[in-house]
């Protein structure tokens, strides 16, 4: 879930991104263009042949300067923005222009707060005509500025704001000749700056807020989903404890059928007829059966509960091998699979819980023979690598589906492709694991479809002080 939240974050923070800078552009563009309009607009107003009369210094009192600034004046009172309105001529040197006019020099010796700051200093200079303007760090200026209106890309950031700067080529009446003047407007815009910034807030509030919605409710949604979970687990856990309860009930009275049918088969209450003795032996091999599954249903929900009664006591593994061995040896004959066995000669007596040890092996060995066809092969190796017991058994089975090999451990859980051809119930992996895990031990293993499967099952091998 925080994945979720952390991609739609990233998305709405470019989006926001995304559309600020746009709308910055097409501000920037509009104003641009309108810039380019009054430049080119107010340029014709000039007559080249009248500036050609302003020089240096001494031109200020000349009628051809006031007429510049009174008229550079003019441009500026109509149009409020505009800051400062001047006039720049070529010279000899292409990285330096000259000032012929500007609006805020009708006399540039008269002292005047340019700034407005109170004081009247360097700041505040006015420029005179032929004072230079370097233009080197301007190449796209020098290049297209005395040819077409030209609007800086850059603004420009000083003490009295931002300003953007617009030029417009002087051409006069005579469009074909060469160009040497250029009318300069600095547009102040840093209200607009203020403006585009104002226009997006509520834009930038409304995607705060639905981020802020958005992060509440993925709280929410993971509060109950967290609440949820326990509800089931909860419920899952008194499921399982009276599964548990049931079948220690039924443990009981099954158990004493068995016996009862055993005592009768051993004659205890005196002779049985045949027909009596096979009635009496069917009893007693279904509640056998019963009885297996009873277990079986205690040990899940044991497992479950994560109470597994681990009695831990001196085993013999060769002998406890030999009698599980005694009982596969049959059902492998009666279905026509060959069973390959390869222990050591000699295992020391370890500490391990018999019932679950044998209930695990066991479990290996039936499946491998269940699902193996007539005609293939299981084979039982039983090796001891250090202080570890390893048993693999390996079958030319129908293997297990890859698709479902995860799931193969679970509670319940049976392959599609044995589901509806063999009988079972899902009960024997999952508590051979538990037990396998309550010992300190792993089980895993690797199969292919229609090839075979191979179980590997190891136990740590705890020794008594004796053996
Ligand atoms: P089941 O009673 O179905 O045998 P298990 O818990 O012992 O239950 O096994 C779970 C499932 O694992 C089986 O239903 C079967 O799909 C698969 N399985 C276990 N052992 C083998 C094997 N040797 N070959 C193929 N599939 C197996």
């Amino acid at each position: 879930m925080y994945a979720v939240l952390a991609v739609f974050l990233a998305l709405t923070s470019l989006t926001t991104y995304v559309l600020y800078t746009n709308t910055q552009a097409l501000f920037r563009w509009s104003l641009d263009e309108r810039l380019r309009a009054i430049a080119a607009v107010a340029a014709t107003t000039f007559d080249p042949a009248d500036l050609d009369r302003i020089h240096g210094p001494e031109s200020v009192p000349s009628n051809a300067y006031r007429t510049a600034v009174l008229r550079l004046q003019h441009i500026r009172e109509r149009t409020p923005r505009v800051r400062y309105a001047y006039i720049l001529r070529q010279t000899a040197d292409p990285d330096t222009l000259a000032f012929v006019a500007d609006a805020d020099s009708l006399d540039p010796d008269r002292p005047v707060d340019l700034n407005g700051d109170g004081v009247i200093d360097d700041q505040d200079a006015l420029t005179r005509p032929g004072d230079p303007y370097d233009v080197s760090d301007f190449p796209e200026f020098r290049r297209d500025a005395f040819t077409t209106p030209f609007v800086d890309p850059n603004l420009v950031e000083d003490q009295w704001g931002t300003f953007l700067s617009g030029t417009a080529p002087i051409v006069g009446a005579n469009p074909n000749g060469s160009v040497r003047y250029v009318l300069g407007l600095d547009l102040d815009v840093t209200d607009f700056q203020r403006l585009t910034n104002l226009a997006l807030l509520p834009f930038a509030l409304f995607v705060a807020f639905l981020l802020a919605t958005l992060t509440a409710l993925a709280v929410v949604l993971k509060r109950m989903w967290q609440s949820q979970v326990r509800l089931l687990a909860e419920i899952d856990r008194q499921k399982d404890e009276l599964l548990g309860m049931i079948a220690h009930q039924l443990a009981a009275p099954v158990t004493a059928v068995v016996w009862s049918t055993e005592a009768l088969l051993n004659g205890d209450d005196g002779p049985l007829t045949d027909a009596q003795r096979a009635s009496v032996g069917t009893i007693r091999s279904v509640a056998a059966q019963l009885g297996d599954l009873v277990t079986m249903i205690l040990d899940v929900s044991r497992i479950q509960l994560g109470k597994v009664p681990i009695q831990d006591a001196p085993l013999a593994i060769l002998a406890l091998l030999r009698e599980v061995l005694e009982v596969i040896h049959v059902q492998a004959r009666e279905k026509g699979v060959r069973l390959t066995v390869s222990l050591p000669e000699a295992l020391s007596v370890a500490l391990l819980d018999r019932r679950y040890t044998r209930m695990a092996v066991e479990n290996l060995l039936t499946n491998a023979v269940k699902y193996t066809p007539a005609g293939g092969s299981v084979t039982l190796t039983v090796e001891r690598r250090g202080e570890v017991l390893r048993c693999t058994v390996r079958d030319t089975g129908c293997g297990i589906p890859a698709s479902e090999q995860g799931k193969i451990f679970g509670k319940l859980y049976r392959a599609s492709n044995v589901r509806n051809t063999q009988p079972g119930n899902g009960f024997g992996l999952y508590v051979a694991k538990g037990a396998v895990e309550a010992q300190g031990g792993r089980i895993w293993f690797e199969s292919m479809e229609g090839k075979g499967t191979t179980f590997f099952l190891e136990l740590p091998l705890r020794f008594t002080l004796s053996s």
